[in-house]
């Protein structure tokens, strides 16, 4: 059953499973893996003069970026590019301009994982109501590296990641904003993906005021050009005053359960001069803590080498 709701308040009384683009939730339905009825969004696009479909600067300078804005709308208009250049590189970065123009923001931070387990209808894991991981104990090379002893899948969200380095919030129908972590928490329950519950609306996400003079870099590691999800990503944010680094933002995607942001790569980086050394010595300290799978363990490598790449890319 399809029910198409037209106000944000309808949501908490309609059951069913939310669908903005449906470029995820469709695939999982044709896959077989979900069912059940869906309760279509996308007219919130429309709601309270298109809010929920755009992205807007408030007086204070920080911006918000509704829910049914597509990635792509993200990836090209003029705030996100010119004020949180991250962002909007990150969003230009992944799956492919058809997917870009049809998915949504909130969609691309509530996706579910892409474990090839998860999205066989035949393999009941935590995520599907089971008690195991298959990918744990089988050939697995696009594992975590920093397992958290539940789901060994990688969370796919690259806007996820990029957010947690803006320090972003989101806001939720009726509840108010939470810290972008929070939405996710930290991956030791292998049942989620994400923290919201069935008919919990993400309406927007809110950066704060931008930093003046900030660089920025994304890079991600990937098997081929594009319409894949990265083996590791990065981004990055610094900011460079007379030779020294006086702020930093890392974000890394493709290694836990979570999107991550590496607050220890950041401590090594600021108040340190903006020098190859410094970056080099960073870039290894994102491996700190890794406990990799038999079949992960190169990627301990690829983080470390995509984060110079991306830190490289920053101070050019
Ligand atoms: C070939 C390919 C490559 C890709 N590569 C990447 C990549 O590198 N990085 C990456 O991040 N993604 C990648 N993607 C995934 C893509 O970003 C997601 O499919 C897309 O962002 C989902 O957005 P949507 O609006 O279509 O979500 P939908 O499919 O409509 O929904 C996805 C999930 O989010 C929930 N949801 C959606 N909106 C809301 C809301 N406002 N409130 C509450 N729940 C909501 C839905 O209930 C559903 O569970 C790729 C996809 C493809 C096909």
């Amino acid at each position: 059953m399809l029910t198409i709701i037209t106000k944000p308040e309808e949501v908490q009384n309609t059951a069913g499973e939310i669908r903005a683009g449906g470029t995820d939730l469709h695939d999982r339905y044709h896959l077989g893996v979900s069912a059940g009825p869906i309760v279509d969004i996308y007219k919130l696009k429309s709601f309270n003069d298109g809010e929920l479909g755009a992205i807007t600067q408030a007086a204070d300078d920080s911006t918000h970026i509704g829910a049914l804005a597509t990635i792509d709308q993200v990836a090209r208009d003029p705030i996100v590019t010119q004020h949180y250049a991250g962002l909007a590189k990150a969003a230009a970065g992944l799956a492919t301009p058809q997917i870009r123009s049809a998915a949504s923001m909130g969609g691309a931070l509530l996706q579910r994982t892409r474990c090839w387990f998860f999205r066989h209808p035949h393999y009941v894991c935590y995520k599907k109501g089971g008690d195991g991981c298959f990918a744990r104990a089988r050939h697995n090379p696009n594992g975590v590296i920093f397992d958290a002893g539940g789901c060994v899948y990688p969370h796919p969200s690259t806007l996820g990641m990029a957010l947690l380095a803006y320090e972003a919030e989101v806001e939720v129908y009726g509840q108010g904003r939470r810290p972008i972590v929070a939405l996710y928490g930290d991956g030791s329950d292998p049942t989620r993906d994400h923290l919201l519950a069935p008919n919990e609306l993400l309406t927007y996400v809110h950066l704060p005021p931008p930093v003046a003079n900030e660089r920025t870099a994304y890079f991600r590691a990937i098997g081929r050009f594009e319409a894949e999800w990265p083996i590791v990503e990065c981004m990055v944010r610094l900011v460079v005053e007379e030779g020294a680094i006086t702020f930093a933002r890392v974000g890394a995607g493709g290694v836990a359960a979570v999107p991550l942001r590496l607050a220890n790569v950041e401590a090594e980086l600021v108040g340190q001069p903006a020098t190859q050394a410094t970056i080099e010595r960073a870039s290894t300290v994102a491996a700190a803590g890794a406990n990799p799978l038999p079949h992960t363990a190169p990627k301990v490598d690829f983080l470390v080498g995509a984060l110079l790449h991306t830190l490289e890319q920053a101070l050019d």
